[in-house]
Formats: structure tokens, C-alpha cells, sequence
């Protein structure tokens, strides 16, 4: 029956995610396992092994952190919040290392704004994403533009950077499990963001041009009640 291939596939889902975590983790595994015995042997530069330690540890942690939240069932609570206090609360989180990157964030709204019924840790999570991946794809600094509008019974949320953008076929790929092209890359944050906006019966556009940049445009109905 249809209710059979759709445990299926959820099963044969939760097999790639569960492979793919397996040899996500076990890479920084066998390298922590490699700096112990190195450092068992010799009294060499201990002080640099714990260093690559510490970031391999740290690696493991945010993958098993991103991980944990894809995993979590649905259970979050929907209220109706101010998608502008969210959207600023992130910015100012991430002002920081946006202007360690020489990167400008503009925020811009247009139009009274209505509240949205959405879980706000999630909305939260998608927009620090988001951002994360705009000030990762600018090196070389530049501008960040977030446009907020209210349409009819949704809004939209619109994310423009001037990053080094992404091909178009790779495009088709974002939100893959593990798909990255960042040497400390999770390739989990867009997933994350995927599977959250459909929770709230939204969704994510994305636009771009090599060398350019890129627009992610999110839209999220005011209510996301069936
Ligand atoms: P990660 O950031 O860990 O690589 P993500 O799921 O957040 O994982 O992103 C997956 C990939 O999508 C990134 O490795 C990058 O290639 C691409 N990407 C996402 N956002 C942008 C962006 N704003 N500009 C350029 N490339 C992006
Ligand atoms: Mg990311």
C-alpha cells in the first residue's frame, strides 16, 4: 500500500542519515585517535596536537548538536511571533563575526508587519543559518541585505549576500544531508532549514550567480494550520 512506501522511505531516509552521521563522526574520530598515539610516542609539539584535538572535538560536537535538532520530533510549540524581534535578535548574535569578516548587515522592513505562528527556537535556527552560510561565502567582506515583506496571509524574508555564490548544479543539492563544500563544513544547516520551513508549511527560493552572490528567499504563511 502507499502507507507501506512512505515508512519505507522514511526508513531507508533515516539509514542514509544514519550512515552518513557514522562517517561524518568517524573521521574526526580516527584522526583524534591518530594525535593520541602520536603524542604517546614522542615528546613532540603536544601543544599543537591539542590544538587540532580540541577543533576535531569541537567538530564532532557541532555535528552531533546540528544532528540532535533534526532528529528532535515535532513537538515545538507555534505561537504567533514577531518575525522582525527574531530576525533582529539573530542579527545582533552575529554582528560580531560579521564584522570581524568586514561584512555590513542591512536589515530592511517594509510595510506593518503581522505576526507569524511559527516556533521561534526553529525561526531562529533557520536565520542563523542562513546568515552563518552568507558571511562563510565572503571571504573578502562586503554586504549582507535582509529584506522583510508582508504579502497577502505570508511573508517574505529575503536573504542577499555578495558571497561567492553557488553553481547551478549544485543548487539541487542544498539541503542533502552532509552535502558541503567547506573543508569544516557539516552540510546539516540547510537541511535543517528545509525540513523546519516545511514544518511551518513555508518555503525556501534560492538564486544565484557565481561570483556574484546569492539570494535565499523564505516564505512562511501567517498560519501554518491546515
Ligand atoms: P555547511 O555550511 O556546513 O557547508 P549547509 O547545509 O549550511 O552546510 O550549506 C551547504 C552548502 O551550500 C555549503 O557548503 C555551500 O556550498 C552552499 N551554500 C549555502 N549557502 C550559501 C551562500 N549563501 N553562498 C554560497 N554558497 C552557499
Ligand atoms: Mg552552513
Amino acid at each position: 500500500s502507499e502507507d507501506f512506501y512512505r515508512k519505507a522511505d522514511k526508513l531507508n531516509v533515516i539509514g542514509q542519515l544514519a550512515a552518513g552521521l557514522a562517517h561524518e563522526i568517524r573521521n574526526p574520530l580516527t584522526s583524534l585517535r591518530g594525535f593520541i598515539q602520536l603524542m604517546q610516542s614522542s615528546g613532540t609539539n603536544k601543544s599543537a596536537y591539542c590544538d587540532i584535538m580540541i577543533s576535531e572535538i569541537d567538530r564532532i560536537n557541532s555535528i552531533v548538536n546540528e544532528f540532535l535538532i533534526i532528529a528532535k520530533p515535532h513537538a515545538t510549540s507555534f505561537r504567533k511571533n514577531d518575525i522582525r524581534i527574531i530576525l533582529h535578535n539573530v542579527v545582533t548574535l552575529l554582528e560580531p563575526q560579521a564584522v570581524l569578516n568586514n561584512i555590513q548587515i542591512q536589515l530592511e522592513v517594509e510595510g506593518d508587519f503581522p505576526l507569524v505562528e511559527s516556533s521561534e527556537m526553529e525561526i531562529k535556527q533557520v536565520f542563523v543559518n542562513i546568515l552563518k552560510n552568507a558571511i562563510e561565502a565572503m571571504p573578502g567582506g562586503g554586504m549582507i541585505r535582509i529584506a522583510l515583506v508582508a504579502q497577502t496571509n505570508s511573508i517574505l524574508i529575503r536573504f542577499n549576500d555578495e558571497g561567492n555564490g553557488i553553481p547551478d548544479n549544485l543548487i539541487p543539492r542544498l539541503g542533502e544531508p552532509f552535502f558541503t563544500t567547506k573543508e569544516q563544513g557539516t552540510g546539516l544547516g540547510l537541511m535543517m532549514c528545509y525540513k523546519i520551513i516545511a514544518d511551518h508549511k513555508g518555503s525556501i527560493m534560492i538564486n544565484s550567480v557565481v561570483s556574484e552572490g546569492s539570494t535565499f528567499d523564505i516564505t512562511l504563511p501567517l498560519s501554518a494550520g491546515e
